[in-house]
């Protein structure tokens, strides 16, 4: 690419604006597509979650490194979450450093996508929203997920609940993942992530937010609207080919195991820009200083395949154990997301069968992880509990209430007006 040449970049999300906000600032003209008619609007008013426990370096200390201000955006931090054992033991994981940061994804202008957006613009980005181009006339490719190897529902209420988290390992709620509970400033959210492919998939949220009026009593639930969406985790040959960068979810870089992604989106986004700039070599440094974090978490969903409320109980334990011993839950935590030898040896020997090749990633090289199948014990029977909140957003839908996500297609969310 010539140096004075325009940067086509592909998708106003957090990959592709981080990259354009880096290039546009070093004085490139950059023009960013996106099909949506904002950035955020994948989301619509979804809290997420910006783990702070798998680096030794702090994502915020990151952000201002490269010259973001992290003031643009609300992120409200928690030192605290109520781990919700299978069991429904509630204990509480705590540390005396700031343990996450919860942000909005969404088109408010306290979003985090808002506030990026906002950054890239003073930069001088030009963006075109429904504007669809080609994979190959643009140089990075920041378009989210492409395959679906997991979903997440929830739904999004008022509350006069004090601002609160629960984190929730339970396999019937939540196949193979996990259900939180986020309430931030008198908006909650109940969300449940299914890692196995499911019928009827609204009965797994109807039934986890019965389970969370039961075991929070003062919530006074209003449901405002649904959100969700799927996960797309791939591992890629290449992560540049052909003068293209692919970034963020688009080049598969989340973590398996539980679905932390903004991170890695931002990260990469930045580090394809520094490439173009002449900084640095973007296939290197996401093997480097991504990929490690990425192959460990592969071994961990692998293992997490592999269990169920047994394992899940017994990890409740060591993590408190652990907690009480050295004072601080984000050690053992953290030590589940670093990388090491026995993962690395893990990743080696199971990928090869966790993973299925993409034939139509123009020959990058593409394996994704499968949406697995259901198991036998994710048939039951609603209770009538969940019943009744089925019926109460039917009767929200009906009367107007949106739910951002209805199957398992992005496209399912892209207007076309
Ligand atoms: C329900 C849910 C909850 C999540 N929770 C968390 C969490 O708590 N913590 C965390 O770290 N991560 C979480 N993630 C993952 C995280 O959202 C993603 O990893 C991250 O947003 C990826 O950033 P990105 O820039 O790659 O994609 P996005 O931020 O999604 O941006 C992609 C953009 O590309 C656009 N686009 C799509 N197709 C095209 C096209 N053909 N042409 C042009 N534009 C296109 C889209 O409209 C979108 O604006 C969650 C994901 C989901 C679905």
């Amino acid at each position: 690419m010539a140096d004075g040449e325009p940067i086509q970049i592909m998708g106003a999300g957090l990959s592709g604006l981080a990259a354009a906000t880096i290039l546009a600032k070093a004085g490139r003209e950059v023009h960013v597509h996106d099909i949506r008619d904002d950035s955020g609007a994948r989301f619509d008013g979804d809290f997420q979650a910006l783990e702070n426990w798998s680096m030794d370096v702090d994502f915020f200390d990151q952000l201002v490194e490269w010259g973001f201000d992290i003031s643009e955006f609300k992120a409200t931090e928690f030192q605290v979450v109520d781990l919700i054992h299978p069991d429904d033991e509630i204990t509480q994981a705590k540390s005396p450093k700031v343990s996450y940061r919860i942000v909005e994804r969404g088109t408010s202008s306290h979003t985090i996508d808002q506030g990026i957006k906002r950054q890239a613009l003073e930069a001088g980005v030009k963006i075109h929203y429904k504007s669809r181009v080609k994979e190959e006339d643009c140089q990075v490719i920041a378009c989210g997920p492409k395959g679906t190897s997991a979903v997440a529902y929830g739904e999004i209420f008022h509350t006069d609940h004090p601002n609160h988290i629960g984190f929730q390992l339970n396999d019937k709620l939540a196949p193979g993942a996990y259900s939180y509970l986020i309430i931030i400033d008198g908006v909650g959210l109940i969300c449940t992530c299914l890692w196995r492919k499911q019928k009827k998939s609204e009965r797994f949220l109807n039934e986890t937010i019965a389970w969370y009026e039961n075991h929070y009593p003062n919530l006074n639930r209003k449901p405002i609207k649904r959100v969700g969406g799927k996960g797309d985790f791939t591992i890629n040959r290449n992560y540049k080919q052909d003068g293209r960068y692919y970034v963020g979810e688009s080049g598969g870089l989340q973590d398996f195991m539980w679905g932390f992604g903004m991170r890695m989106a931002v990260w990469s986004g930045v580090l394809a820009a520094k490439d173009i700039l002449g900084e640095c070599d973007y296939e290197q440094e996401v093997r480097t200083q991504l990929m490690p974090y990425v192959r460990t978490s592969v071994a961990n969903r692998w293992l997490m395949n592999r269990v169920g409320d047994g394992m899940f109980k017994r990890m409740c334990r060591a993590w408190m154990k652990d907690q009480k011993k050295r004072g601080d839950g984000l050690v053992w935590i953290g030590k589940l997301f670093k990388p090491t030898f026995a993962k690395r040896i893990l990743y080696r020997l199971v990928s090869p069968f966790m993973l299925e090749k993409d034939s139509k990633a123009m020959g990058r090289g593409v394996r994704r992880m499968p949406f697995r199948k259901a198991k036998k014990r994710d048939v039951w029977q609603q209770s009538k509990q969940a019943e009744e909140i089925g019926k109460q957003w039917d009767a929200i839908r009906r009367g107007g209430g949106k739910t951002s996500f209805q199957d398992d297609s992005d496209s399912a969310t892209i207007s076309d007006k």
